[in-house]
């Protein structure tokens, strides 16, 4: 694509309004913004502008059939785009809006078909954020915004990663800051007979369950600890068009050591001994308690092991930081609890790792 001038606006306590103000004006005329939300960075557009739209496929390099969350800043605005909605919608809505739950509805006519892949159906949430909200509710419109990456790439959780991704390709860059949770929302369908969770993320189905009586994992197979998600996991269709392709990839091949610890240390040593053999560096991603028991090359930090969400914090910036050292591969220690969002850090790990 052809290069664009990016203007880089860092917020700071003075100038909240004036930047939230230019960021909007951008947005009303077509352009693309890269924005904070309590999640990931997000790239966003007008969701109802089509033109704008597919600036933000260009700029990710976003196959076409993988379709944008519409962010909004209130109810009135979900009932803009969505029809049909469900009663145990406005539980969720109570709930967790704003907050890292997306909930896939009916869409309305309203809604171009590039913002929702071609679907009959639209992505929805409210994102916990001032500066989110801010530039929403001064666009007046719902915004379209992926992770502001470029597709198939580690999402960004500082402005510094969007940069490294984007700069050229959008119009501009709002830096607020390290974002505070680190993975995706939670994408909940509430289309389907029994609601499925299609993605996990910042919030969990335990969670869930407390709102609605039956909710599916439609996202990752291992993600829940009962046999019938497990058994419902399996059922073939793509429903989530974005989960079929590669993603949150450093250029680094990574590999995933799942398991109880003392197994994943095992594996872990093993495996930097068979790379050392053959003369190849290793980057670790590792836990504290995993880390007293074993070091690579690059040996990155993370958290105590019964913390997922300091792990979901640094999980992003941390696959970036070790594929700008010089190693040939990370190893992630997957010995942390795949509950709450640490089901979403090992969904997003294992995507990272493909089949490794
Ligand atoms: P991203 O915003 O890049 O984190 O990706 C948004 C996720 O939501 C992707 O996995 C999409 O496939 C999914 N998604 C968005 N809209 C829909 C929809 N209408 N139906 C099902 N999944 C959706
Ligand atoms: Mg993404």
């Amino acid at each position: 694509m052809e290069a664009t001038k990016t203007q880089i606006f860092r917020i700071d306590r003075g100038n909240f309004e004036k930047t939230i103000r230019a960021a909007a004006r951008i947005i009303r005329d077509g352009g693309t913004v890269a924005f904070p939300t309590e999640t990931v960075y997000g790239l966003g557009a007008d969701a109802l502008n089509p033109a704008a739209v597919m600036k933000i496929f260009q700029a990710k390099a976003r196959p076409a059939d993988n379709p944008l969350i519409a962010h909004v800043s209130s109810r009135a605005q979900i009932r803009e785009i969505a029809r049909d909605i469900p009663a145990c919608a406005f539980d969720l809505m109570d709930a967790f809006m704003p907050g890292p739950l997306t909930l896939i509805l009916k869409r309305k006519a309203i809604v171009p078909d590039v913002t929702t892949g071609g679907l009959d159906t639209i992505a929805v949430r409210m994102p916990d954020h001032p500066v989110a909200l801010g530039l929403i509710r001064e666009s007046g419109t719902p915004i379209a915004a992926p992770s502001a990456n470029l597709s198939g790439r580690p999402s960004p959780t500082t402005a510094a990663h969007v940069a490294a991704d984007l700069a050229g390709r959008v119009d501009a860059i709002i830096d607020g800051g390290q974002v505070r949770i680190g993975v995706e929302s939670t994408v909940l369908d509430l289309t389907s007979q029994t609601p499925a969770i299609l993605r996990p993320g910042g919030i969990g189905i335990k969670d869930i369950r407390g709102c609605v009586d039956e909710v599916k994992d439609a996202g990752g197979a291992r993600d829940v600890g009962n046999a019938r998600d497990v058994a419902s996991a399996g059922m073939g269709v793509v429903k989530s068009p974005g989960m079929k392709y590669t993603h949150y990839a450093p250029e680094t091949p990574v590999i995933l050591v799942e398991g109880d610890p003392e197994s994943v240390v095992t594996r872990i040593s093993k495996l930097i001994a068979e790379y050392h053999k053959k003369g190849s560096r290793v980057g670790l991603m590792m836990t504290e308690e995993t880390a007293e028991q074993v070091s690579g090359d690059e040996d990155l930090i993370l958290c105590p092991r019964d913390n997922p969400d300091a792990y979901a914090h640094n999980l992003f910036g941390g696959l970036r930081y070790l594929d700008g050292r010089d190693v040939d591969v990370i190893i992630a220690d997957g010995s942390i609890q795949s509950e709450g969002v640490g089901a979403a850090v090992l969904n997003r790990l294992r995507k990272a790792a493909g089949s490794r």
